[in-house]
């Protein structure tokens, strides 16, 4: 078992963030190895994953104390975080992220009375998040969703289907896009906050995923929801979305970072204690070379992913292009380091429960949820011809 973990040695960082480097590495070695035990919806992991995160300070990282004009958070900070915990676990990656992914529309554009409702209880664990875009015919394509809002008096009526919902079933509120119509296409979606337990909200049948995920289906069937429950202003939810994936995605880079390198920790360890034809497997110079690829794909995902954060923490704005790449260039990077992995364990690397076979599942989703690969190179391609 190998679960050391360094901060990145790169210079984008200041004091803050090494005093936190030092909290993450001492959370590093005393976690447990995950357990791949539960249901689907992992309600009870999840609250008490969320718990020990808002104990170690972790979540104040995530959601800021206050909603408003001014309210950021530290993406260095928020990718450090999620680059620690991912090389330990991808399901106490998960819960960590989504308390401050499905806050974002909230603490980003909504209400002050809606931000001191909610905010406070999920930045301390002790309410549990779901940000709900998804649905069946709207995936990397958010504008065509169908999901619909319509107005009531004082209410809207949500009627739609959402799916691949990470924390369906577990969450205790979520916020739901959904189409109120004031324009055509990605001009006519609003940001809703809906309580979990609003008659009308139905979680759809448990899904499994590859690996261990909280993730399934909402149904909304005459939803009714207080018109102050609009988070920002009508028309601007899809706004509101792409900006959650502008500060979030970067993370998504960091998350794949850290299964690379434990990935790589692994594969270190073993080749170096493998015997095979009369040595260790590591002194043959095509595993070298491999370990050589593997440490590179490692080392140009740090550069890109922090390069990434420091770019939105100080020059502020949205930086499309550079956080596409961090997301872009991790996950795929993460994906190689995790198939050579396995390839030079052998066997042992496809056992169901090995480390480097669970890092092989889990990294799998990265590279396609907050926009896939394809999505992307689309972003990064926008930029470059803009400019
Ligand atoms: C683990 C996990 C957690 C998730 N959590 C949430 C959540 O909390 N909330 C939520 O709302 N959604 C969530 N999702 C859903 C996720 O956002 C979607 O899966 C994603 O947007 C892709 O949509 P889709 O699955 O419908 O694939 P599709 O949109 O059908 O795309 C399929 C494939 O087509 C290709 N493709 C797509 N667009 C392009 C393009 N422009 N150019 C070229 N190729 C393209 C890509 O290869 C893509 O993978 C989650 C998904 C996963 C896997």
């Amino acid at each position: 078992m190998v679960a050391t973990w360094r901060m990145p040695d790169l210079p984008f960082f200041d004091e803050s963030h090494t005093e936190l480097g030092e909290r993450l590495t001492e959370w590093v070695k005393g976690a447990a190895e995950p357990e791949e035990t539960g249901s689907p919806y992992f309600a009870d992991e999840c609250k008490t994953i969320a718990k020990e995160m808002a104990e170690w300070g972790f979540l104040d990282y995530a959601v800021p104390a206050e909603g408003g004009l001014n309210s950021k958070i530290d993406v260095r900070a928020l990718s450090l975080i999620r680059e620690a915990l991912a090389y330990r676990s991808g399901l106490v990656d998960s819960v960590f992220v989504m308390q401050g992914l499905a806050t974002a529309p909230l603490w980003l554009t909504g209400s002050d009375e809606l931000c001191s409702t909610y905010l406070e209880p999920a930045r301390q664990g002790q309410k549990i998040a779901a940000f709900a875009v998804t649905e069946p015919e709207a995936g990397s394509d958010v504008a065509a969703l169908k999901t619909t809002a319509e107005r009531d008096g004082d209410h809207f009526i949500l009627n739609g289907h959402k799916r691949w919902i990470t924390n369906a079933g577990a969450a205790d509120f979520y916020i739901v896009i959904a189409r109120t119509g004031e324009a055509p296409g990605s001009r006519g979606l609003s940001a809703f906050m809906v309580d979990a337990d609003t008659d009308g909200l139905e979680i759809g049948p448990e899904v499994e995923m590859i690996a261990p995920h909280p993730i399934g289906e909402v149904i909304f069937r005459n939803c009714r929801v207080p018109a102050t429950n609009m988070i920002g202003a009508p028309g601007e939810g899809f706004k509101a979305a792409m900006k959650t994936f502008d500060i979030f995605r970067t993370s998504v880079g960091a998350a794949a970072l850290g299964m690379a390198r434990r990935a790589l920790a692994e594969t270190i360890g073993h080749t170096k204690s493998r015997e095979l034809f009369g040595g260790p497997l590591a002194q043959m110079p095509t595993v070298q070379a491999t370990l050589a690829d593997m440490a590179l794909d490692v080392e140009t995902s740090s550069l890109l992913v922090y390069r990434s954060a420091w770019l939105k923490d100080v020059h502020e704005g949205r930086h499309s292009g550079a956080v596409a790449m961090a997301k872009l260039g991790a996950t795929e990077a993460a994906h190689r380091v995790a198939d050579n992995a396995v390839q030079l364990f052998g066997a042992l690397g496809v056992a169901r429960g090995s480390t480097v076979e669970q890092i092989y599942r889990e990294i799998r989703p990265l590279r396609i949820y907050e926009g896939a690969s394809e999505v992307q190179k689309v972003i990064i391609a926008r930029s470059l011809l803009q400019s």
